[in-house]
C-alpha cells in the first residue's frame, strides 16, 4: 500500500510537470478608445498540449451573488495560429468557446469586451479610468484554473498608473503574474491618472488606499482612522495573512464594494467624509469590505471554494458571510473610538426595525435568505407584490448580536463571538485549510457558549419570533418592542447586576 501509494505520488507530479506548468497563458488588455467602453483582449497560449482547448467565461464574481453572465459581453472572438491563419472554434455552451487547434500548440485567442455599466463587480472603461474586472474580461482554459497566467496591461489615454493586487514582473512594465486563475479573478486592475492616500502600516505590513478624483479633504487624518479600525479588525482574529493590503477606489460615486484577499474595490470620495455621520458611514462601509478579507475569503462556508465559475456557488451561510461582517463593521468603527454607543445602538435598532417591519419574516428564514439569494437579490425582493423575503444583511447582524451576548452571558463574560470567529480561522482556514460546514460552526458556537442555544439557531433555520429583550438584558439593554408601533429603540436597563455591566462594557470595547 505504501508503495503504491508513493509511487501514484510520483507518477502524478511528473504528468502534471510534462502536461500541466509547461502551458503558457499571457493576456495584453488595451483600452485603444476608452470612449468606446471596449477592451480589447489578446490571449498568447504556447506550448498548449491536446488538439483541442475550450477557454470559458465566469458567469459570476465572487462576493456578488448575482449572474452577470460576463459572455455576453465578448465581441469579435477570433483565433489566429503562430502564422497569423485563422484557427476554427465553435461556442461550447452559453459561456465558452472550444478551439480546434490540433498540433499547434501557439495561438493567439483575440475578443474585444464591452462594458456598460460602472460597478465594482463589472469591468469598466471610459474616459476616466479603467477597471479591469477580471471574471469580467479573461478567459480561462476550462478545467485548467490551477495553471497560471500573466497580464500585459496596456494603458491608453495618457494614464500613467496602474494598480493590482498582483505580483509585478521586475523590469517589465506594468506587467504581472497569477500563481493561478483564481488569484487572477481575486485581482482587479484599475488603471488611471491614479492618487495614492497616505500609506501605513500594521506589523509592518503596508495598507494602501489607491483611487482616482477622491478630492481635497484631511487625507492624513482619514487615513489615521482607517489604520485604528483596521488594526481592531486584526487584533480580533489575531492575525495578518496577507503581504500587503489595498483599497482601490473606482469612482467616487456610488458605495458599493467587493472584497478580496488583498484588496477591495469601492467607490469614494472626500466631500463622502465630510459631515460626521457621512464620515462614520463610509468607515462603517470601508470596516466592512475590509473585515471580509477574514469573513468570507479566509474564514469561509465550504460551499464557497473552489468557484464554480459557470454557476456560481450556493450557501446557507451567507448570513454568516455577509450578516455577521456587518455586525463587525460596527464594531471595528465602535471599538477604533470613531462612533459612539448611541451610533451603535441605533444600527442595530436600524437592522431590526427593517426586519420586524417586513412581511417576509413570516415566510423566509434566514438559512433561506442566505440559500436563494441568487434568485432573489442580495437584500430579498421589494419589488413583488408578495414580498416573502427578508435580508440577511438586517436579520444577520440582529441575530449575531444575540449569538454574542448569550456566549458571554453563559460564559460569565470570558468568551464571546469574537472566539468563534477566531476558532473558525485557525481550525478550518489555518489548520484544514478548507472552509466550514454549518454542522461544524454550530459546534465551534455551542462549544464556545458551553451551552446549546437552540433557540438562537431555531431563528436561523426558522421563522420563529425572536425575543430579543431576553438577550439583550444580559447585557443590561432592552429594546422598545411596545405597542402598535414599536421604536425599537435600544437602550441601557435600570439597574443592572454586576455582570451585566461587564459584559455591555467590554461588548462596547471599553
Ligand atoms: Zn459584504
Amino acid at each position: 500500500m505504501q508503495v503504491l501509494r508513493s509511487m501514484a505520488l510520483a507518477g502524478g507530479l511528473v504528468s502534471l510537470q510534462l502536461t500541466g506548468l509547461a502551458q503558457k497563458f499571457q493576456f495584453t488588455v488595451s483600452m485603444p478608445q476608452p470612449a468606446t467602453h471596449y477592451f480589447h483582449v489578446d490571449l498568447q497560449c504556447s506550448d498548449i498540449k491536446g488538439e483541442t482547448t475550450e477557454f470559458k467565461m465566469p458567469v459570476w464574481t465572487p462576493g456578488y451573488y448575482q449572474r452577470l453572465d460576463f459572455a455576453k459581453n465578448v465581441e469579435g472572438f477570433t483565433v489566429k495560429n503562430a502564422k497569423g491563419d485563422t484557427l476554427v472554434w465553435e461556442k461550447s455552451g452559453h459561456n465558452g468557446w472550444q478551439i480546434r487547434h490540433g498540433k499547434q500548440s501557439s495561438f493567439t485567442v483575440s475578443y474585444n469586451v464591452k462594458t456598460t455599466r460602472l460597478f465594482v463587480a463589472n469591468p469598466y472603461v471610459d474616459e476616466e479610468r479603467a477597471f479591469i474586472r477580471p471574471t469580467g474580461v479573461f478567459v480561462y482554459p476550462a478545467g485548467k484554473l490551477d495553471l497560471p497566467a500573466t497580464v500585459v496591461v496596456k494603458p491608453s489615454n495618457g494614464w500613467r498608473n496602474v494598480a493590482t493586487g498582483l505580483d509585478s514582473v521586475r523590469g517589465k512594465p506594468f506587467t504581472y503574474t497569477a500563481s493561478n486563475f483564481d488569484v487572477l479573478f481575486d485581482s482587479p486592475i484599475l488603471v488611471g491618472n491614479l492618487e495614492e492616500l497616505p500609506a501605513f502600516t500594521i506589523k509592518g505590513i503596508p495598507h494602501r488606499f489607491i483611487g482616482y478624483k477622491m478630492g481635497d479633504f484631511d487625507k492624513q487624518g482619514f487615513m489615521d482612522d482607517l489604520k485604528k479600525l483596521i488594526t481592531v479588525g486584526t487584533d480580533i482574529i489575531g492575525d495578518i495573512p496577507y503581504k500587503h493590503y489595498t483599497f482601490m477606489s473606482i469612482s467616487p460615486n456610488g458605495m458599493g464594494g467587493i472584497e478580496q484577499l488583498n484588496s477591495t474595490s469601492v467607490s469614494f470620495s472626500g466631500q463622502s467624509i465630510e459631515k460626521p455621520e457621512s464620515r462614520r458611514r463610509v468607515l462603517n462601509f470601508l470596516a466592512h469590505e475590509y473585515f471580509h478579507h477574514y469573513n468570507v475569503k479566509r474564514i469561509r462556508p465550504v460551499e464557497l471554494g473552489p468557484f464554480d465559475y459557470d454557476n456560481g456557488n450556493h450557501t446557507n451561510l451567507l448570513w454568516v458571510s455577509e450578516g455577521l461582517t456587518v455586525y463587525y463593521e460596527y464594531f471595528l468603527v465602535k471599538r477604533a473610538g470613531l462612533s459612539s454607543e448611541a451610533d451603535l445602538l441605533n444600527y442595530f435598532k436600524g437592522n431590526i426595525s427593517a426586519y420586524e417591519k417586513g412581511v417576509g419574516k413570516q415566510y423566509q428564514s434566514l438559512q433561506q435568505a442566505s440559500f436563494n439569494t441568487w434568485s432573489d437579490g442580495p437584500f430579498g425582493r421589494k419589488d413583488d407584490k408578495v414580498n416573502k423575503t427578508i435580508s440577511y444583511y438586517d436579520k444577520g447582524p440582529a441575530i449575531g448580536m444575540l449569538f454574542d451576548f448569550a456566549i458571554r452571558h453563559q460564559t460569565q463574560n470570558k468568551k464571546s463571538l469574537d472566539d468563534v470567529m477566531r476558532t473558525l480561522y485557525r481550525k478550518y482556514y489555518q489548520g484544514l485549510k478548507r472552509g466550514f460546514t454549518e454542522a461544524e460552526l454550530q459546534e465551534v458556537i455551542i462549544q464556545t457558549a458551553g451551552a446549546p442555544l437552540d433557540e438562537l439557531f431555531d431563528y436561523i433555520y426558522t421563522t420563529k419570533e425572536v425575543d430579543y429583550n431576553k438577550y439583550l438584558a444580559y447585557a443590561g439593554l432592552s429594546i422598545d418592542l411596545a405597542g402598535e408601533k414599536p421604536t425599537y429603540t435600544i437602550s441601557r436597563m435600570a439597574n443592572p447586576d454586576a455582570l451585566q455591566q461587564q459584559i455591555l462594557k467590554s461588548w462596547l470595547g471599553e
